[in-house]
C-alpha cells in the first residue's frame, strides 16, 4: 500500500523466522496461548525473546472494545479458561523468562474485568520462576477499584496501564476509555501499593501536537507514574486510524530527554518502542530510585 511505501527507512524491519522462533511458536500453539509478540508481529520479537522477555495475552483474543489503532478482534468473548494461568506459567518456565509481561483484552463482560485471572497468573508464574520479574499491563477495569486491588495484592513487579494518546485525542483513538480514568487508576495504584512502580505508554503519530505530549508527561508525573514508553504508531491495516506523522529518531531522543527532566525513573522512547521493549531494564531503573 501507499502507507508502506512512505514508511521511513528506520521503520523497515525483518521478521524473525529462525528455528528458535518456530520452536517457541509451536510451544505456544500446543498450549493454546497467545503472545502479543507474535500477534502484533512486534518488530522486537527476536531481541526480546533472546533477552528472555515475552508478553502473554490472557483472557482470550476477543476484546469487548474496539480502539481505532488496535488490530485485536472485537466481539463477544468466550467463557473463562481457568487453566490458562497454569499454562502461562509453564510456557514462561520453558522459555526461562527473566521478565514476563501479562496483558489482556478488555473484558468488560466480566464483573471484575478479569482481575482475578491476572492475580492467579502472577502467582503461578512466580511459583515456577521465583526470580522472574512479572509486569502486568492491565485494562482500566471500568474504574473498578476492587479489581485493581485484586491485581496489586498479587504483587506484580510493575503495574502498567497505558494512556495511549494525549487527552484531546483520547475519545477518537480509544472510544470506551477515558483519559481521566487512566490517570485515576495510576494514582490509586500508588495509594494502594506505594512500592510498586507504575508505568504508562503512548504511541505518537496519531495527530497530537508536541506540547500535548509534554502535557501528558506532566499529567503522568502528577500521579507519580515512574516509567514511560513512547513509540511510533503504525497502522495495522487500511481500516484503522491513519498515521499523521512519522517522528524521527532525533525527535524520540528529545522526548526521552523531556521525560527524564520531568523525573521519570526510566523513559524508553524510539520508533519501534513498544510497551514491553527493554522492560527488564525499565524495572531495574525503577527499583534503583
Ligand atoms: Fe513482545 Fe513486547 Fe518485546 Fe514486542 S516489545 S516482542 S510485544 S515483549
Ligand atoms: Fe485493543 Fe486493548 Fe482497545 Fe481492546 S481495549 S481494542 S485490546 S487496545
Amino acid at each position: 500500500s501507499k502507507q508502506h511505501e512512505r514508511k521511513p527507512e528506520w521503520l523497515k524491519i525483518k521478521l524473525e523466522t529462525g528455528d528458535n522462533f518456530k520452536e517457541i511458536k509451536n510451544m505456544m500453539r500446543s498450549r493454546t496461548l497467545h503472545t502479543v509478540c507474535e500477534e502484533a508481529r512486534c518488530p522486537n520479537l527476536h531481541e526480546c525473546w533472546a533477552n528472555r522477555t515475552a508478553t502473554f495475552m490472557i483472557l482470550g483474543d476477543i476484546c469487548t472494545r474496539a480502539c481505532r489503532f488496535c488490530a485485536v478482534k472485537t466481539g463477544r468473548p468466550t467463557e473463562l479458561d481457568l487453566q490458562e494461568p497454569g499454562r502461562v506459567a509453564e510456557a514462561a518456565e520453558q522459555m526461562n523468562l527473566q521478565h514476563c509481561v501479562i496483558t489482556s483484552v478488555a473484558r468488560d463482560d466480566l464483573e471484575d474485568g478479569g482481575a482475578s485471572v491476572f492475580a492467579a497468573t502472577i502467582r503461578e508464574v512466580r511459583e515456577k520462576l521465583p526470580l522472574c520479574s512479572i509486569e502486568v499491563l492491565i485494562p482500566d477495569f471500568m474504574g473498578n477499584e476492587d479489581a485493581l486491588r485484586t491485581v496489586l495484592e498479587a504483587k506484580p513487579a510493575v503495574l502498567n496501564h497505558n494512556v495511549e494518546t494525549v487527552e484531546r485525542l483520547s475519545d477518537t483513538v480509544r472510544a470506551k476509555a477515558k483519559y481521566d480514568r487512566t490517570m485515576n487508576l495510576l494514582a490509586r495504584s500508588k495509594q494502594i501499593a506505594p512500592t510498586i512502580p507504575t508505568k504508562s505508554s503512548i504511541m505518537v503519530g496519531v495527530g497530537e501536537e508536541w506540547d500535548e505530549i509534554l502535557k501528558t508527561m506532566d499529567d503522568l508525573r502528577k500521579v507519580d507514574c515512574n516509567i514511560m514508553t513512547i513509540g511510533q504508531y503504525l497502522q495495522p491495516g487500511h481500516k484503522y486510524l491513519k498515521v499523521h506523522k512519522y517522528y524521527t529518531p532525533e525527535e524520540f531522543k528529545l522526548l526521552k530527554e523531556e521525560g527524564m527532566k520531568r523525573g521519570f525513573s526510566h523513559v524508553e522512547s524510539g520508533p519501534l518502542v513498544r510497551s514491553s521493549y527493554h522492560a527488564h531494564e525499565q524495572v531495574k531503573a525503577a527499583n534503583e530510585t
